[in-house]
């Protein structure tokens, strides 16, 4: 039986996970939805705001120029937040990795019933 989480993480907005170097996942669902917010053609966004991932299985968002902060980040706010794509609305809940809570200023909030 899976071990039920005890906290559920809020985010504060730090913008440090959207400044971290590596691959911003987008499917193809999350692209219809991004373009179809920022008002222009689904080619026109993959064309100047993707690139292939890391890996070769899919499109990831590009950083800004000269630094590894991703495009869509504009001074503390992320430009497509109510479309963002499921990678960064999962982080630290869905998925983290070792040490994340030195990176992350997410307040832990315990679970109803579970802390
Ligand atoms: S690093 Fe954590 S607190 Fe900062 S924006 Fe990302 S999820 Fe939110
Ligand atoms: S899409 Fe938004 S939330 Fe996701 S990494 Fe880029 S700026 Fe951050």
């Amino acid at each position: 039986m899976p071990i039920k989480p005890r906290f559920h993480y809020v985010c504060q907005r730090c913008t440090a996970c959207c400044k971290w170097a590596g691959d911003v996942r987008v499917e193809d669902e999350e692209i219809t939805k991004i373009a179809a917010f920022l008002g222009i053609e689904e080619n026109v966004f993959v064309q100047d705001y993707t690139r292939i991932r890391a890996d070769r299985t899919g499109l990831s968002l590009i950083d800004h120029e000269n630094s590894t902060a991703c495009i869509m980040l504009e001074g503390d706010k992320c430009r497509i937040h109510e479309v963002k794509p499921e990678q960064c609305k999962g982080f630290p809940n869905v998925w983290n990795f070792p040490g994340w809570e030195k990176e992350c200023e997410a307040i832990a909030v315990p679970i109803k019933g579970e802390a």
